[in-house]
């Protein structure tokens, strides 16, 4: 079946730099002299913020599963808690939430994909006759796993049902 990996939860927010005076020692440069300081300048830019780690409590560090039981849950809720906290900032002027999500196979650990309603019903791309919209096409045991939910007649091992 399925499996959905999330993975580089991150916050991304606009900043509009012309709105409030922003003092370059919000992106790290600190301990310039006085005079040598500025503000930033420019268009609009977007920022990507990593959360901190679940499992970082600053004096130790372990596994995000050692302390969560929910942990793209948990991602995702800090991540919308620090969304909320930016967006009273004057210059954020947007953001969201993002997520890279890969989806593989449980069977085989390749990547998930299904054929569309026009390869299910092309016999150059189906498997047979009994493909449907939705079918994965990584592996005979994925495919039959498919089939079995939805009561379609399975594939021989041989490679084709007949
Ligand atoms: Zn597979």
């Amino acid at each position: 079946m399925k499996t959905t990996h999330r993975e580089d939860w991150r916050v991304i927010i606009t900043i509009a730099p012309r709105y409030t005076r922003i003092p370059i020692s919000a992106l790290g440069f600190t301990g310039l002299d006085s005079d040598l300081d500025g503000t930033l300048a420019g268009d609009p830019f977007e920022v990507a913020i990593a959360p901190r780690q679940l499992g970082d409590f600053g004096y130790v560090s372990m596994g995000d599963r050692l302390v969560s039981d929910d942990v793209d849950g948990d991602y995702r809720r800090r991540c919308e808690a620090m969304l909320a906290e930016l967006l009273r900032q004057p210059h954020v002027r947007s953001g969201r939430v993002a997520v890279t999500e890969t989806h593989t196979c449980s069977q085989c650990d390749l990547g998930w994909e299904e054929l569309t309603a026009a390869e299910a019903a092309d016999h150059s791309t189906n498997q047979d006759e009994h493909s449907v919209e939705g079918e994965p096409v990584c592996c005979e045991d994925a495919i039959n796993e498919f089939r079995r939910e939805r009561g379609i007649p399975v594939l021989t091992s041989a490679g084709g049902a007949k």
